[in-house]
């Protein structure tokens, strides 16, 4: 069987490494670098980012650990050159995967003359035409820019741009309280860049439970991140000195940056849908079946691409469902148990069904909850800001978890087994976890929903 995949980011090479495995020939077409969004310009460029502003926390923090440290500063050139050797070694780690497994890599854009046949426009000038059995369609996303924000990569810049400064604006008005938003904006904030935050929806992170984005919030403006909520951007003046922006209430913000931080939509751009008969919805998003096939038969697409979570992971599972289908298999595209995670300061975690959710699916539903204050680990590591929330449907079934707190994306894992497998809160309490780990918090919200809990303070903490 032979394979052609379009897009190298996690959708693409996980398929690839799959398909490999099971025995197809593979060719991987990318354009750019191998990695994608995720590895590139995403996921792990933002975290190593984060991981440096930590750093910089913890060792400000550091007295109160009974450590001296009088000097702390941060250089944001150096962290960019962290983040680029990281990002490097990993570009190369998945060259590498490809090599032993023998998928050929073809450097150049795609784009499909027909069922079976990709043309490859390669980086050189030359032009290869692969004939194959199977295509993978996995070209992922791009920032949303509106024109009216003036889009230019300069002043107005998305979190391409962002993490590739080498110094640090004096102000930035982020457009979008999103993950992305709420990320690169407590980053930059750290490093000493005045943040104000601009958000459409009535709270940040807006598919999130409210108490736990008014955690964050809180913890923002301690911060002295200025975050306006239920408000838009009706006007923008892109100056020499910076950005004039005109609010729907009147107010006026200038800064010397803006970054766009609004989402990100599916790409599909050059590779020809139209022509060989592939739907799109009305958002771009190429259409697929339970298999993940496309309208064309033969044709499959996942990741940013398709109708789902835009997250690595997701890409990456249904690059690997895909692989197993094209060769053969019968697996289902959709997961019930998604983890949704942002990596701030304090973390937020989440998976299945928020308590809002729940309340407009009219599910009977319990919650338990556990304060991270009461927790000894907490304490111990000076991180107490936090809750773990579950909820359980009228068969005390796990269906949905938030966590905001430390390592609360690490945390997350347990809950997302539960969830996936359909687990009691009375089997997984009944787990012994370790002590003294946060983990423990997830026990005592457990415990809680059964109105068992031992260590819970009640009232607010
Ligand atoms: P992509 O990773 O976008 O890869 C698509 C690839 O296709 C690219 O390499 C592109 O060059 C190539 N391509 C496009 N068109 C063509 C063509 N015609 N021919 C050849 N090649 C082509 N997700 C998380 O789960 N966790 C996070 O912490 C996280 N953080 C993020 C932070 C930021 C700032 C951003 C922007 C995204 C973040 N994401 C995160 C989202 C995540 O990066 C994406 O969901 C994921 O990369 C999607 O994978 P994909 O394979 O569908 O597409």
């Amino acid at each position: 069987m032979k394979i052609t995949i379009i897009g190298a980011g996690p959708g693409g090479y996980e398929a690839a490494i799959m398909a490999a495995k099971l025995g197809a020939e593979v060719t991987v077409v990318e354009k750019n670098v191998v990695g994608g969004t995720c590895l590139n310009i995403g996921c792990v460029p933002t975290k190593a980012l984060l991981a440096s502003a930590d750093v910089l926390v913890t060792s400000l923090e550091a007295a109160k650990f009974g450590v001296l440290n009088d000097h702390t500063t941060a250089e944001l050139k150096q962290i960019i050159e962290r983040k680029d050797k990281l990002v490097a070694g990993l570009v190369k780690g998945i060259e590498f995967l490809f090599e032993s497994n023998g998928v050929n890599l073809v450097r150049g854009s795609g784009k499909l003359i027909d069922s079976k046949t990709v043309e490859v426009q390669q980086s050189d000038g030359g032009v290869e035409k692969l004939v194959s059995d199977k295509i993978l369609l996995a070209t992922g996303s791009v920032p949303i820019c509106p024109e009216m924000f003036g889009y230019d990569g300069k002043k107005v810049i998305t979190s391409t741009e962002a993490l590739a400064l080498t110094t640090p604006p004096k102000s930035m008005i982020v457009v979008g309280g999103g993950v992305i938003g709420c990320e690169l904006g407590q980053f930059f904030s750290r490093l000493g860049t005045r943040i104000t935050i601009v958000e459409m929806a009535d709270q940040i992170l807006s598919t999130e439970d409210k108490s736990v984005a008014k955690q964050l919030l809180r913890q923002l403006k301690r911060e002295k991140i200025k975050v306006l909520t239920a408000i838009g951007v009706a006007e923008v003046n892109v100056q020499d000195s910076g950005v004039v922006v005109t609010l729907t209430n009147g107010e006026i913000l200038d800064a010397e940056m803006m970054l766009l931080s609004m989402g990100r939509s599916s790409y599909s751009k050059g590779l020809n849908l139209e022509g060989v008969g592939i739907k799109a919805d009305h958002k771009g998003h190429i259409v697929v079946d339970q298999s993940l096939e496309t309208s064309v038969k033969g044709i499959y697409a996942v990741g940013d691409l398709i109708n789902t979570p835009f997250l690595a992971h997701v890409a990456a599972k249904e690059g690997i469902i895909a692989a197993e289908n094209m060769l053969g298999k019968n697996k289902a595209g959709v997961h019930k148990a998604i983890p949704r995670c942002v990596y701030t300061d304090p973390q937020v975690a989440a998976v299945g069904i928020t308590e809002k959710e729940a309340q407009q699916r009219g599910i009977i539903y319990k919650t338990g909850s556990f304060d991270f204050r009461a927790l000894r680990k907490a304490q111990i590591i000076g991180k107490i800001q936090g809750q773990i929330k579950i909820l359980v449907d009228e068969n005390d079934v796990v269906i949905g978890a938030s966590i905001v707190g430390p390592e609360a994306t690490d945390l997350l894992a347990e809950l997302t087994m539960a969830v996936h497998l359909g687990l009691t809160a009375e089997i997984l309490g009944d787990v012994i976890h370790p002590h003294p780990t946060l983990s423990e918090a997830i026990m005592e919200a457990l415990h809680d929903v059964c109105g068992k809990s031992i260590n819970k303070v009640e009232g607010t903490l």
